[in-house]
């Protein structure tokens, strides 16, 4: 079972899977090398298993789709750990465990883990490969269903290894579903550990290892485990940024290429603003796409911000995705593409809420039943997803993979609210931004267990990815842009809100061009702006209407800013501050009064 073993060139790699072939005990010890066979016979095995439907071949090539456990739908931040030294170091808004007490509950877990089932090794690289931003992760897996992702989703197999080496340095992830067989057991379609799940994060080790989930979040260790929790402690101890954001590009009429990165919290519409396409009208501008979720970025030699995805594909919320809202993505997802927790078709088509206006007539749902239109349940589960190759999508930006990264202009912050947050608006300067960015509130979404709908802050859409003290990620941003030349704007998006009846102000999607515009003209000086309490903000006719029936009076009505909300807003921040009082950067405290004591004095009619 150890000969692969002898395929590996690097001692340490090699230690700490012997390490872990004792402890989970696996049946099978299988080495990945990234090939599209080693993927396709995988696949093979799961529509064997019953865990994949392989989806009708003329309609969706190569695809398959497959259903969870029900209890297995979304991360789990309760059940997610920062694991270093001292408390104190992971701050008050992540769970936290003494390092030694955990591994003591998981090597308890872990032992024998994998019985019955075959330990997979994937190496992967979070970045083009050879990049000098991206960083190599070896994880070890026994789920069929990870090992494919992981194949979308990141750069994998012989080729990290080669570019390893023997002495390369790695971060160690292993995963479980939790679930070892006895002889004989007949596996479930989704293995997991329905009742225990732990995602555990060792920064001081750069180490991961999570227990009982299969789901994407919690169980594809380069995306959210590596690339932000522990990229965030590493950027912040090497001087650089691991963001929630997405990266795209605007080509203006005039041929000016502006980069720009977004962090808007999970489910709130990276992955749509990535691949936007403008209205008609505004046809003369055109955006690209170098990433959707994730974002590494390092400052250059020339003082300017450089930015990677350090992802390879696409991990989408499917509800809501059309040939209207984002047909960017619908092409993406034409062939090699596997959905989770859509409705199925008895002849192998897919569904999902908003895809079209009504369900097919017999649809299974995404719990394996009978889709009935009376039950009021929904056929898709809300946080239902596709992984999809990021190079299958029309508007991927020539420089996606570009080593060097791409220049950042400008940061824009979003969240979904409903009520007293404007349409798009400016901070005043860096340090102003960095309070807005650390302030942002959102309603929870279903890509996570919790309250959905509650607004809670989620500074930097980085509330459950930050892998250290909160207070101290707010300083290594101060700081950050304290020592750029010039320092990208800050911005502040919303395309979620409501009128008195519930229905959104704004058309959002390829409309949100319009704010988009009014941003690269800001940052490339050519439009102008008025000050309100809160930030800049655009005149209407600083905006671009062509094509859209949109008149003053709506344009106030999403872009209000009503004073005693706002009032309410900015005390709320203290719910967030007092837990992080002690290490709060002093400008914050000073920001606040200024923000209040403007809402206080400022007219009506600001
Ligand atoms: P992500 O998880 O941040 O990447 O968010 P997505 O882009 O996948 O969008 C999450 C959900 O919000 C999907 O159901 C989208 O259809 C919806 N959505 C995205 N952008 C907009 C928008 O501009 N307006 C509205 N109303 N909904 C949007
Ligand atoms: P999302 O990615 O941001 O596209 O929703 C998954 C997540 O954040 O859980
Ligand atoms: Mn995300
Ligand atoms: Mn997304």
């Amino acid at each position: 079972m150890t000969e692969v073993l002898d395929k590996l060139q690097h001692q340490e790699l090699k230690n700490w899977i012997a390490e872990i072939i004792e402890q989970t005990e696996p049946e099978q010890v299988y080495l990945c090398d990234g090939s599209k066979r080693e993927y396709d016979e995988l696949c093979g095995k799961m529509v064997e298993k019953g865990t994949f439907i392989k989806l009708n071949e003329s309609k969706w090539p190569n695809s398959y789709a497959c259903f969870s456990d029900p209890s297995d739908v979304a991360r789990v931040e309760d059940k997610t750990f920062i694991c270093c030294r001292t408390k104190e170091d992971a701050g008050p808004t992540n769970n936290w465990m003494d390092p030694k007490e955990m591994k003591k509950t998981l090597d308890g877990l872990m032992k024998g883990c994998m019985r019955g089932r075959t330990l997979y090794i994937v190496p992967f690289c979070m970045g083009p490969i050879g990049s000098p931003i991206s960083k190599i992760g070896i994880e070890i897996s026994d789920s069929e269903y990870v090992v494919v992702n992981m194949h979308i989703m990141t750069r994998v197999g012989t080729k990290v290894l080669e570019q390893l080496g023997t002495e390369g340095e790695f971060v160690k992830c292993v995963h479980t579903v939790g679930a070892p067989l006895e002889p004989g057991e007949e596996d479930k379609k989704w293995p997991c550990n329905p009742t225990t799940k732990y995602i555990v994060h060792y920064p001081e080790e750069r180490s991961i290892v999570s227990y009982g989930s299969g789901y994407g979040g919690n169980a594809l260790l380069g995306k959210k485990c590596l690339a932000l929790r522990i990229a965030s402690v590493m950027g912040k101890e090497e001087g650089w940024l691991a963001e929630h954001m997405l990266i795209l590009g605007v080509e203006s009429p005039e041929k000016e290429k502006t980069y720009i990165a977004a962090a808007f919290p999970s489910a709130c519409g990276k992955t749509n603003f990535a691949m936007l396409i403008p209205p008609p009208a505004l046809n003369d501008w055109k955006i690209t796409t170098i990433g959707d979720d994730i974002a590494w970025i390092k400052p250059g030699a020339d003082g300017k911000l450089y930015a990677i995805n350090p992802e390879n594909g696409y991990f989408g919320v499917a509800p809501g995705t059309n040939e209207k809202t984002n047909p960017n993505a619908m092409a993406t997802i034409r062939e090699n593409v596997i959905f989770t927790n859509v409705g199925v078709t008895p002849d192998g088509d897919v569904w999902w809420e908003g895809l079209t206006e009504e369900a097919p007539a017999d649809i299974t749902n995404w719990q394996g039943q009978k889709h009935d239109p009376a039950s009021g349940k929904p056929v898709a589960h809300p946080n239902s997803r596709f992984t999809a190759p990021a190079y299958q999508c029309p508007s991927i930006d020539p420089k996606w993979e570009d080593p060097q990264g791409v220049p950042v202009e400008a940061f824009v912050f979003g969240g979904r609210r409903a009520t007293t947050v404007p349409l798009v608006y400016q901070a005043f300067n860096w340090n102003f931004g960095v309070y807005l960015a650390s302030t942002i509130g959102s309603e929870m979404t279903a890509a996570a267990f919790g309250e959905i709908g509650k607004v809670r802050r989620d500074p930097f859409a980085m509330l459950p990815f930050c892998g250290y003290h909160m207070a101290d990620y707010f300083n290594h941003w101060l700081q950050f842009g304290r020592s750029l030349p010039k320092a990208p704007r800050i911005f502040c998006v919303n395309w979620f809100r409501k009128d008195e009846n519930g229905k959104f102000l704004w058309p959002g999607y390829g409309d949100n061009m319009r704010a988009l515009k009014w941003i690269v003209q800001r940052v490339t000086g050519k439009t102008s702006a008025v000050e309100s309490p809160i930030g800049y903000m655009p005149r209407f006719e600083d905006m671009d209407w062509r094509g859209l029936d949109f008149c003053r009076q709506d344009f106030e009505k999403i872009m209000e800013v009503d004073r005693e909300a706002w009032k309410k807003e900015i005390q709320s921040h203290d719910e967030l501050f007092q837990r992080m009082y002690d290490k709060l950067p002093k400008e914050f405290f000073y920001m606040r009064e200024l923000l209040l004591s403007a809402l206080w004095r400022s007219p009506a009619h600001w």
